[in-house]
């Protein structure tokens, strides 16, 4: 049977046995063999991969892999811009839309208070997430590598993360959405556009410590859900800040400048 031998580099070797890690191994398939086939064989989510390299030159996900080849499989590059050697990303998707699996609840609901259009159902099930996701061209954000392995999947980030911060922080790097975020821009609760409201349309609705303190509002298109900028609102500010920062820590960070 054919065999080539594989190279997988980074945190990609998480994904891996520890027989397998940071050193050449074999792989025998029956040829010919497609890359994403083979790497998804490995446990690899190909949405977590970047660039793989066939005999030191970049491929494509449909390319053959045949017997004697050496393969290198490198991971998303966060800040190192190699798009010269990019063979296998999908175009970026322009605005950025998400989905978010059942696992997910509390960062869908970050996501949406930064103003990013994030989808969470929690009863519905891979099938349809992933139809949904490619037919409203939204980035799949899963815990569940299987999910993110299947071939329908285009485009994804394995979530491996267990706290809600720590996953903000990582989808908002990965997919660099450092300059698109919109705080308050969208309801936390069902996604919609929030806007601004006249207080006077609405001031049947609020509590009387709040109708007395406060004069802007903004009201979910879609629920109806009423928002003001009391504490709740300052602490999150807090946290959008503590979040911007880490950007520019990473820009600091980078052994390049
Ligand atoms: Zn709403």
């Amino acid at each position: 049977m054919p065999e080539a031998s594989f190279r997988v580099y980074e945190e990609l070797n998480d994904y891996l046995p520890a027989a397998r890690r940071k050193r050449d191994f074999p792989v025998r398939f029956p040829e010919p063999c497609p890359v994403r086939h083979l790497i998804g064989n490995l446990g690899i989510p190909p949405t977590e991969v970047e660039i793989v390299l066939r005999n030191g030159e970049s491929v494509g996900w449909s390319e053959q892999i045949r017997d004697g080849d050496r393969v290198s499989v490198y991971p998303v590059f966060e800040s190192l811009d190699v798009s010269s050697l990019l063979k296998l990303r999908p175009e970026p998707l322009r605005n950025p839309r998400f989905y978010a699996d059942a696992q997910l609840g509390r960062l869908a609901r970050w996501l949406r208070l930064l103003g990013f259009d994030t989808r969470y159902d929690n009863c519905i099930d891979d099938a349809d997430l992933v139809r949904a996701a490619r037919d409203e061209q939204r980035i799949i954000l899963s815990r569940d590598r299987d999910l993110l392995i299947r071939r329908e999947v285009t485009h994804g980030c394995h979530i491996r993360e267990t706290r809600p911060w720590d996953q903000l922080l990582r989808v908002v790097r990965r997919c660099d959405l450092y300059g698109q975020i919109r705080p308050f821009s969208r309801c936390m609760v069902c996604n919609g556009l929030s806007v601004p409201v006249d207080k006077a349309s609405i001031e049947n609705l609020l509590p009387e410590n709040t109708r007395e303190t406060f004069q802007a509002y903004w009201r979910c298109q879609l629920c109806g859900k009423i928002y003001w900028k009391g504490g709740h609102f300052e602490r999150l500010q807090a946290r959008i800040s503590t979040l911007l920062q880490t950007r520019e820590d990473a820009i600091t960070d980078d052994p390049s400048q």
